[in-house]
Formats: structure tokens, sequence, C-alpha cells
């Protein structure tokens, strides 16, 4: 058990704690792994990779989550994050989770982004593109209400968000380097814009 928990520690609750483990000269390290579970957001993610945010940083803001958004970020990793990483054997890295209002402008967010209600999370994994990372949510069948992948030259990742606020849309867009969103199904590489 000591084996395996220290590398998930270290992987899961990053410098902080890690600082006072060594602090503590590593004689109490219950206090690391209580720290651990209180930070972790279901099996394969924590609340900090959930709500990191260089703009955030830039801006000098607080991008802590409300107690309503940290149950929303808990209920995606759970029903769709999660089974995600578990199925591709493969990290799952969120590059943008919650967005306070004022880190949502900073980035460019719409007015309604489901991500200020900590309902949606950005993602990416190494070795697929943005297109076979939304086909394989599709063909896990996972749920979720807004899936939307995105070229790489606006970013090359894929939006995923889930709602308790009313029935999941289960809608499936492309962004093309162009601009906008355009209807999308696996299968179809570029919503016509490229050769299949
Ligand atoms: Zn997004």
């Amino acid at each position: 058990m000591k084996r395996s928990a220290a590398p998930y520690v270290a992987g899961a609750i990053g410098v902080g704690v890690l600082a006072l483990a060594v602090l503590s000269g590593g004689s109490r390290p219950a206090v690391a792994v209580r720290s651990a579970v209180a930070g972790a957001l279901g099996r394969f993610f924590t609340l900090a990779e959930l709500t990191a945010s260089a703009a955030a940083v830039r801006l000098g803001v607080d991008n802590t989550p409300p107690l309503e958004a940290q149950e929303n970020l808990r209920r995606l990793v759970f029903y769709v994050l999660d089974p995600l990483q578990a199925s591709l054997g493969r990290k799952v890295r969120v590059t943008s989770g919650f967005r306070t209002p004022a880190v949502n402008e900073a980035v460019g967010g719409s007015a309604t982004s489901q991500h200020m209600s900590g309902e949606a999370a950005d993602i990416m994994v190494s070795g697929l593109s943005a297109v076979e990372l939304a086909t394989a949510v599709i063909r896990l069948r996972l749920p979720f209400d807004r899936l939307i992948w995105y070229d790489l030259e606006r970013g090359g990742h894929v939006h995923v968000s889930l709602t308790v606020r009313r029935a999941n849309r289960g809608e499936t867009l492309h962004a093309p380097a162009a601009g906008g969103y355009q209807p999308w199904a696996p299968g179809d590489m570029g919503g016509g814009n490229r050769s299949a």
C-alpha cells in the first residue's frame, strides 16, 4: 500500500502538501493523505486540476468555485472524466475547468458559459486529436450536455459539459478554424471542410 500510495499523493496534490510533508519531516504521512482526499474530485482528478487557471493567476483573482459549482465539478468527473480516463488508460488533461465570471471574461468565454457553474471542462489527451477524443466520448456512451471539438487553430481541445438543471441535450459540435460552430457526428471528420 505504501509503495503505491506515495506517487498517487504526489501526483494528486502537488507542491503545497508535498512541502507540508517535507516540512513535517515525512514523519506524519497521514496529514498528506488526508489532504489528498480532501482535494480529490473522484478517482483521477483533483479540485486543483479543475480550477487551475493561468488567467486567474495573471489577474490575481481567486478562482475558487462556490460549493454548488464544486458539486457540479464532482458530478462531471464522476460521470464523464473518470470513466473516460479509465477507459482510455491515459491521462485526461483538463486545460480549463471552473471559471469565475471574471476569469471567463478574461479568456473570452461566452456570457452563458457552463464553465462558470462548474458544469464544463476543456480536455486533451496526449496522442489523441480533438476529433478522436470527442469520438471516444460518444463511443463510450458517456452522458453529456454539449460536446465540442476544436480545430488546432482554436486550441485543439474538447469541451464537454453535463448539467442537472434540465435534460442534457447530447449536442455534438465542431468548432472549425474559420470560427463558429457546426453540427457534427462521429465519422464526420470536419463538417464537410475536409476530405473524408
Ligand atoms: Zn469549454
